[in-house]
């Protein structure tokens, strides 16, 4: 049996909501730069892909044809065995029924579940209300879709376990601390200890990832790791490499996450070794 103790996923989300091509004109934005730039990745070490797609202006969308786009162009390359996460989010204010479409008909390994309603980036509300959680959970359910429990303070954590404990979500749990989002918990080691034991306390047995937004993004990186945490990383967090300068690719993220890994004494978890450790649902 593989050794999976020291083996840490790195997730790697690519483009997310918001930065465009005016902010970095490295972030990929079409399905076949976004599928490209995941390929990518997937060889430099990362093993899940959060995917977000854009509208034909680039603006935060669920359109479906463009979910199914960047989904098949990934699994035309039949050597990636990436394990793709789709969004359900997509960005605020969106209509349910398009935030549930492409997960439900595409049939990813994992989606994302954000696990209540906040105040976003003190500008407009991000809502997850209670029967839209319930509904997304049995759907997940219904197609052995594993959510990617996102939480982005520790009132969302209480959240998952109330809906454990109804069964609209199943054990064990997989929770990425989202930190240092305007609305949400900021974004330093002391907080992601906080997070990482208040879910040991709502929901034993679940496996954590955890990433910092912007300026935050070394410090709970490296923290992640000396916790034993899975790692997240990519433009839909941060577009900066380092202070001032912009990435020149996803890759870059993922390069640097992999090294810090081993360093620590650790290794990148392979698609596979992810899929045992979030026991996902097998594919045929
Ligand atoms: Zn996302």
């Amino acid at each position: 049996m593989t050794e999976l103790k020291n083996k840490r996923i790195i997730t790697v989300a690519t483009t997310g909501a918001w930065p465009t091509k005016e902010n970095t004109p490295n972030v990929p934005i079409e399905p076949a730069e976004i599928a490209e730039e995941i390929y990518n990745c997937w060889k430099a070490g990362a093993a899940i892909a959060h995917i977000h797609c854009r509208d034909d202006k680039g603006k935060a969308a669920m359109v479906f044809e463009k979910f199914e786009e960047t989904v098949r162009l990934l699994k035309s390359r039949k050597d990636c065995d990436i394990v793709i996460n789709l969004t359900t989010s997509g960005g605020v204010n969106l209509l349910e029924e398009d935030r549930i479409r492409p997960f439900y008909e595409l049939v990813p390994e994992m989606a994302s579940y954000d696990c209540g309603t906040m105040n976003w980036q003190n500008t407009t509300v991000f809502e997850n209300n209670p029967k839209f959680l319930e509904k997304l959970g049995l759907l997940m359910q219904e197609k052995g879709v594993k959510p990617e429990i996102e939480v982005f303070d520790p009132g969302m954590i209480y959240n998952a376990g109330y809906l454990l404990k109804k069964g609209f979500i199943k054990a064990p749990l997989h929770f990425q601390f989202c930190m240092g989002v305007p609305g949400g918990i900021g974004a330093s080691t002391k907080n992601l200890v906080f997070m990482r034991d208040t879910m040991e306390e709502v929901a034993p047995g679940s496996t954590w990832s955890a990433f910092g937004v912007g300026a935050s993004a070394m410090e709970i990186l490296y923290a992640t790791v000396a916790m034993g945490g899975h790692v997240r990383v990519g433009m839909e967090d941060n577009i900066y490499y380092r202070k001032g300068v912009l990435a020149d690719s996803n890759v870059q993220f993922v390069a640097r996450a992999k090294r810090i890994i081993e360093e620590f004494g650790c290794d990148a978890a392979t698609p596979d070794e992810a899929r045992e450790i979030l026991r996902l649902s097998p594919r045929t």
